[in-house]
């Protein structure tokens, strides 16, 4: 197994304008590098193989994070060690903060960026289930303009994303979580910091008359693409959240799964198996923090 990279040219543009210049030219040849934190990796095992890396870490603008329009924008390459710990992001949506506590390690995510985990799309990811359970937006910016994604349009498969050649993504769009919305996220991995064989993101609202009035669930971890599990969304709105409704709703989970994965970790039975386990536990945390 080749430990070391296969030689590539490496610029570190300025500006926006000059990575998304640099990108066009080189076509499929070149390729992205935010954190490294799975693309080095990907370079010395010779997984990738680009000509030309386009270091996005100087780039004015890309690490911002404010709050728009109902929306936490957070900058591509905001780092993930920051989603920890910033109080927009705690405030408005703190299950973004949650997720973050099971990507790797400390070390791992003072370098490794949201946009860079995005646009990996490992199928084990924590964000990418984030982004679809609350229905984030994706803007992308390319030589020819800017288009916004939305988060359920953007997964596509393993590694696979709606992102054409020569695109960035430069932001994701959160919408914040109303106050009193409740919020879970729950994964089963061997040990702390693994990639998930299973996991499971919920965010919860209770209506004025006292039952589920929103309920979305997303999965990570169990199928070569991030997934709604709309089968428990639906046993659960207009319900009253009680304990049998919770677990009769979590049943449903492992019907989601069209293309379970199945690798050395854990074979697809398992993770069809441990997935309304982890669904569970995320909405029963949702809903207790929802008021039921
Ligand atoms: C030991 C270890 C454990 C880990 N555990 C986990 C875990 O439990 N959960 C988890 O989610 N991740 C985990 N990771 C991966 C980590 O979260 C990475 O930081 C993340 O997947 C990629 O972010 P990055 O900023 O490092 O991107 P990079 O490695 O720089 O890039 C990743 C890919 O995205 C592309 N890219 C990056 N930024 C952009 C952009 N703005 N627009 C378009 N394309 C872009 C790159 O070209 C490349 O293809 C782990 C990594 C390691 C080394």
């Amino acid at each position: 197994m080749a430990m070391k990279p296969a030689a590539f040219a490496y610029e570190r543009p300025g500006t926006l304008g000059e990575a998304l210049e640099a990108l066009a030219r080189h076509g499929s040849d070149a390729r992205p590098l935010a954190g490294g934190q799975s693309l080095v990796p990907m370079l010395s095992l010779r997984l990738a193989r680009p000509a030309l890396l386009v270091d996005l870490g100087r780039l004015a603008g890309l690490d911002e994070l404010v709050v728009r329009n109902g929306a936490v924008e957070i900058g591509a390459m905001v780092r993930q060690r920051r989603l920890e710990r910033d109080p927009l992001v705690a405030q408005h949506v703190p299950v973004l903060a949650a997720a973050t506590r099971y990507v790797g390690h400390p070390s791992i995510r003072n370098r490794g960026t949201l946009g860079g985990s995005l646009a990996h799309a490992d199928p084990s990811a924590e964000y990418p289930a984030v982004a679809l359970a609350v229905d984030a937006e994706m803007v992308v910016r390319s030589a020819r303009g800017e288009r916004t994604i939305p988060a359920r349009d953007f997964f596509l498969g393993p590694f696979t994303t709606a992102l054409a050649e020569g695109e960035l993504l430069v932001a994701i769009r959160f919408p914040a979580l109303p106050a009193g919305a409740g919020w879970g996220v729950e994964e089963i991995a061997r040990r702390h910091g693994d990639f998930a064989l299973a996991g499971a993101v919920a965010v919860l609202e209770r209506g004025p008359d006292g039952t589920c009035s929103r309920a979305s669930v997303a999965l990570f971890g169990v199928a070569t693409r991030p997934l709604r599990a709309t089968a428990v969304e639906q046993a659960l709105v207009g319900r009253a959240l009680d304990s049998a409704t919770l677990r009769e709703a979590a049943a449903l989970a492992a019907d989601a799964i069209d293309e379970p994965l199945s690798d050395v970790h854990g074979s697809a039975t398992y993770r069809r198996q441990i997935t309304p386990v982890v669904v569970r536990r995320a909405i029963e945390a949702a809903a207790a923090r929802a008021g039921f």
